[in-house]
């Protein structure tokens, strides 16, 4: 494969990566996708996934994505296992080396590389992952209507999630590191005016705690007066922020200052020519695999009529 030049490379297999390689084959492209380090993406470490139209009873996340693959691969897409290590877009057509060996030269690339949630990292955050633990309350929420929940962050996700959180369940607790929320004013006020949500200043994490069934309570530790407390909570929701999974392009794409990468906005379309992004890797905003696929379709179709503007070029 190394001397071939592929029309369309994709980087990354969740729904965007996915959606794209599917609209792209159909279209007789040839995509070549690689999956990257973890294949599927974000939805295969969630459970159910209830909001994704289409399914009225729920889909379970990593099914779903064998689906998706199994779609893109019935028109034709070619999936590797591989993570991309480097690129150069310098030059036409770009190139990109896999696994740190492999060298592709491909005339567009599609980015679907996805964004990681940030953990606080202790060792009982993992261990009740998708049992009491999430990072996506839009996901997750659902299932504890009716419960307690606790939500750490202090930024707009926070504040969002935490009235998103409110309307389901009977009580929100929110914690929050500093004696003040980062979030913007609208959205502070929104969560201080919810009866339902409870916030607890200068506080960390020190432990979730569950058993069998999962989350049962959060231990809090007040960092100004060393003060504990347990919050009996069933869900724990994670919102101190998202990473994209954009280092590999630093360099070569315009990103805002936290990684996200610049696109041409109603468009995938990036600085460079032929090179696109789609799903979380350029939307810092939606997050939603919903969205994530609608964008990945954007970017096959915005890659195809690239290729045949090409075309035509050497044809005149
Ligand atoms: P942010 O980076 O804005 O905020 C992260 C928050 O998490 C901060 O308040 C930070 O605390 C807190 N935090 C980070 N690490 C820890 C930790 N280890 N323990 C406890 N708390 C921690 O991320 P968001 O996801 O909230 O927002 C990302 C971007 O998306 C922002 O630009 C935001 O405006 C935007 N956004 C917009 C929305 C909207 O307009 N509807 C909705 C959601 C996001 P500290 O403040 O102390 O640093």
């Amino acid at each position: 494969m190394a001397n071939d030049i592929l029309k369309v490379l994709i980087i990354g297999s969740g729904p965007a990566g996915y959606t794209a390689a599917i609209y792209a084959a159909r279209a007789g492209l040839k995509p070549v996708l690689y999956t990257g380090g973890q294949p599927g993406g974000q939805l295969t470490i969630t459970n159910d996934v209830e909001n994704f139209p289409g399914y009225p009873e729920g889909v379970n996340g990593p099914q779903m994505m064998v689906d998706l693959q199994k779609q893109a691969e019935r028109f034709g897409t070619k999936v590797h296992y591989g993570v991309v290590t480097s690129v150069d877009f310098s030059g036409y057509p770009h190139k990109v080396i896999v696994d740190g060996k492999d060298e592709i030269i491909a005339e567009t690339v599609i980015i679907a590389t996805g964004a990681t949630a940030k953990y606080l990292g202790l060792p009982s955050e993992e261990k009740y992952a998708n049992r009491g633990v999430s990072a996506c309350a839009v996901c997750d929420g659902y299932f504890y209507r009716g419960k307690e929940v606790a939500v750490v962050g202090a930024g707009d996700s926070a504040a969002e999630e935490s009235t998103y959180l409110a309307n389901l369940c009977t009580k929100v607790h929110l914690i929050v590191r500093r004696d003040e929320m980062r979030a913007s004013k609208i959205m502070q006020k929104r969560v201080e005016h919810t009866p339902n949500i409870e916030i607890h200043w200068s506080s960390e994490t020190e432990e979730i705690l569950g058993d069998d069934g999962g989350v049962t309570g959060v231990r809090i530790v007040n960092n100004k007066t060393g003060n504990k407390k347990v919050l009996p909570v069933q869900g724990f929701f994670l919102a101190i922020g998202h990473k994209p999974n954009t280092d590999v392009f630093k360099g070569y794409i315009d990103m805002d200052d936290t990684g996200y990468i610049k696109v041409i906005p109603g468009t995938t379309k990036t600085n460079i020519e032929g090179v696109f992004a789609v799903g979380d890797a350029a939307d810092r905003v939606y997050r939603q695999a919903i969205t994530a696929a609608g964008t990945g379709c954007m970017g096959a179709l915005d890659a195809e009529k690239f290729i045949v503007a090409k075309e035509m070029e050497v044809v005149q």
